[in-house]
């Protein structure tokens, strides 16, 4: 087994790791802070560098103005990005991922044509609307429904705390089109521009973390859409939000990832500087530990995602599982570094001022987004009961 990254994974990397420190790290604390109109533009503005260096690309085919990159190397980038700043990173991740490969995956020709060239270039923004206020982890008990009148599908219903909601230039909308299949198989997924009649966004919502990366609610009301909105074919909805909810999952688990390492390494340099009792604080094995503790957390979590991607990459049948797994660790040692990294910091980590107060507020989504943390432990324990029936 070879753990060394390809020359092309190191570039990557390196050429991701200057970009961010100098593009997007800069501005983070101030996207976090800012009012939502203004979080608006900027993180369009964000989404539109990073495809300046061919970050939303990486998931897309060449002749949609891609670089059709395999997972890991998508995700050494996406380490970078989340280290700099996680909002820039799920609102980018929304739109390129949950929106853009669905669309990659399973789209007609005409729709790739319509929504990928944009998404590359950071142009179009995308949203993947599956929750509703009744129900998240439990997909299947999803309401909002679509009813075919003539050409036409006219959708009911109402999705709450979609990423990019507030911006989104077209929303992966999942409704059902026959309930009498039963749960989740009658479900359908169509794609609906902004603009479109009976299709409306709610104001974004006041969160604890990723204030940089807005999350409304939309409203679909007797909203009107032709047969070429369906995503590949009706009745596949559910298991085309499933199969994209795998790569969510990894790139949830890198966020994660991101926010662990950026934690470690400021807690580090904090605790090189900070003097207690005559001397650096980092020479206080309680001090030292937890940084330590936070580098181990971090590389395991690194590992996961790294194992998950290169399963999904290569149509490995444990690949749900592993996304599980990595998310669940990553999540997890997010939520614990930047807990440790607020208390190597003392009283100071608690300020604004101090970016371990913000990573600290985004840690905690890890554990909710894309399959909380139970629901990923529920997947997990079948899998072991399915493989290990006697
Ligand atoms: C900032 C943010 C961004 C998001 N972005 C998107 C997006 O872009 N698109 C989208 O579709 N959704 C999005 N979501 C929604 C997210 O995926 C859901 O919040 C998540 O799946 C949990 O669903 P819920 O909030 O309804 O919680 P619930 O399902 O009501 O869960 C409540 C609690 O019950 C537990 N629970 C539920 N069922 C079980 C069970 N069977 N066994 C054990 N425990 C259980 C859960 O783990 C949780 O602890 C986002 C959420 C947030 C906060």
């Amino acid at each position: 087994m070879n753990y060394d990254l390809t020359q092309e994974q190191l570039s990557i990397k390196e050429n991701f790791a200057k970009f961010c420190a100098k593009e997007i790290e800069p501005f983070a604390q101030a996207l976090d802070a800012a009012p939502h109109d203004e979080v608006e533009k900027l993180i369009r503005a964000n989404i539109k560098k990073l495809a300046g260096i061919g970050y939303p690309g990486m998931a897309h085919e060449d002749k949609y103005g891609g670089t059709d990159l395999d997972l890991i190397s998508q995700m050494i980038a996406g380490e970078e990005v989340a280290k700099a700043c996680a909002s820039t990173f799920l609102s980018s991740g929304a739109s390129s991922g949950l929106f853009g490969i669905p669309v990659r995956r399973f789209g007609s020709a005409a729709q790739k044509e319509k929504y990928l060239p944009g998404i590359v270039k950071g142009e179009l923004v995308g949203c993947f609307g599956l929750t509703e206020p009744g129900a998240g982890s439990d997909a299947a008990g999803i309401t909002t429904s679509a009813e075919k009148k003539g050409d036409r599908w006219v959708l009911n219903g109402a999705k709450t705390f979609i990423t990019n909601a507030s911006i989104a230039d077209a929303a992966l909308i999942f409704a059902y089109t026959d309930r009498a299949r039963g749960p989740g198989a009658g479900v359908t997924s169509f794609i609906v521009d902004k603009g479109t009649p009976g299709f409306t966004a709610g104001k974004p919502f006041e969160k604890m973390g990723f204030r940089g990366s807005p999350t409304a609610e939309l409203f679909l009301s007797d909203c009107a859409v032709p047969e070429s909105a369906v995503l590949g074919e009706v009745g596949k909805g559910f298991i085309q939000a499933m199969q994209t909810l795998e790569y969510g999952r990894i790139g949830m688990a890198t966020v994660c990832l991101g926010i662990a390492v950026r934690c470690m390494e400021l807690a580090n340099a904090y605790s090189k500087e900070r003097k207690a009792f005559g001397k650096p604080i980092n020479r206080y094995q309680e001090i030292s530990f937890k940084i330590a503790d936070m580098a181990i957390q971090s590389d395991v979590a690194r590992l996961l995602i790294y194992q998950a991607a290169w399963a999904k990459d290569t149509g490995n049948p444990e690949s749900a599982v592993l996304a599980s797994v990595a998310k669940v660790w990553a999540s997890e040692a997010a939520t614990q570094c930047s807990s440790l990294a607020v208390q190597v910091h003392g009283g100071y980590g608690y300020m604004k001022e101090f970016p371990v107060e913000r990573l600290y507020r985004d840690a905690k989504l890890g554990e909710i987004g894309e399959g909380t943390s139970e629901i990923q432990r529920v997947l997990i324990a079948k899998d072991l009961i399915r493989r290990y029936a006697s």
